[in-house]
């Protein structure tokens, strides 16, 4: 059995996606073996990270200050508002080019209709965020499966009730059902958000 430290920071890499015990154990020896310069590295970039990355308190995305420079941008369209699951789809959508509004982060998607977890998302935030500002559109880019789909109908109702003016899009059918945005390819995606579709 391995010494108690080690079985800790097994345990804690494999808490990361995509990450089982085989790939933590060599993560870990890895770093026993490089010695102490890679680690002090990763320690203090850690350490940073938690210390200056907080969230955007407009669109929800993380960031070292508030609002983030994408919000604080007066030649971003704060008028047209893309809501997006998660950062890394917003920072797919902005390679496309093909985008000048700006972004609300949901930081997830309902599994079911009346799903538990609506409170955790930031959808009450998106709510105040349209009621509260002149907004003319708002682009539903979330990933085309089963609970993308569940998340834009439950937001597009929600949208209807406290702002039937606002126009509800969504992306144009072309990224392939079950795909991530996040790993759309930029073309794709950029044609799909150009080529935008009313709810
Ligand atoms: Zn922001």
């Amino acid at each position: 059995m391995y010494a108690k430290p080690i079985q800790e920071l097994i345990r804690a890499f494999s808490r990361l996606p995509s990450v089982g015990e085989r790939t933590a154990e060599r993560f870990v020896f890895h770093l026993l073996k490089s010695g102490k310069k890679d680690v002090t590295e990763i320690t203090l970039t850690l350490k940073n990270l938690i210390e200056t990355v907080k969230s955007c308190e407009v669109c929800w995305d993380f960031t070292d200050k508030s609002p983030c420079d994408l919000c604080s941008d007066v030649r971003r369209d704060h008028k047209v508002i893309c809501v997006v699951t998660q950062a890394q789809d917003r920072e797919t959508i902005e390679h496309t080019g093909q985008f000048m509004g700006v972004y609300h982060i949901l930081r997830g998607t309902l599994k079911t209709d009346d799903d538990n977890i609506a409170k955790y998302l930031k959808i009450n935030e998106l709510m105040n965020r349209l009621q509260k500002n002149e907004v003319d559109e708002v682009i539903l880019a979330l990933n085309p499966d089963i609970s993308g789909e569940t998340t834009m109908m439950y937001l597009e109702r929600q949208i209807k009730k406290i702002a039937p003016l606002i126009k509800v899009t969504r992306l144009a059918r072309g990224l392939p059902m079950g795909s991530d945005i996040q790993y759309a390819d930029e073309i794709t995606l950029g044609s799909a958000l150009k080529n935008r579709v009313s709810s």
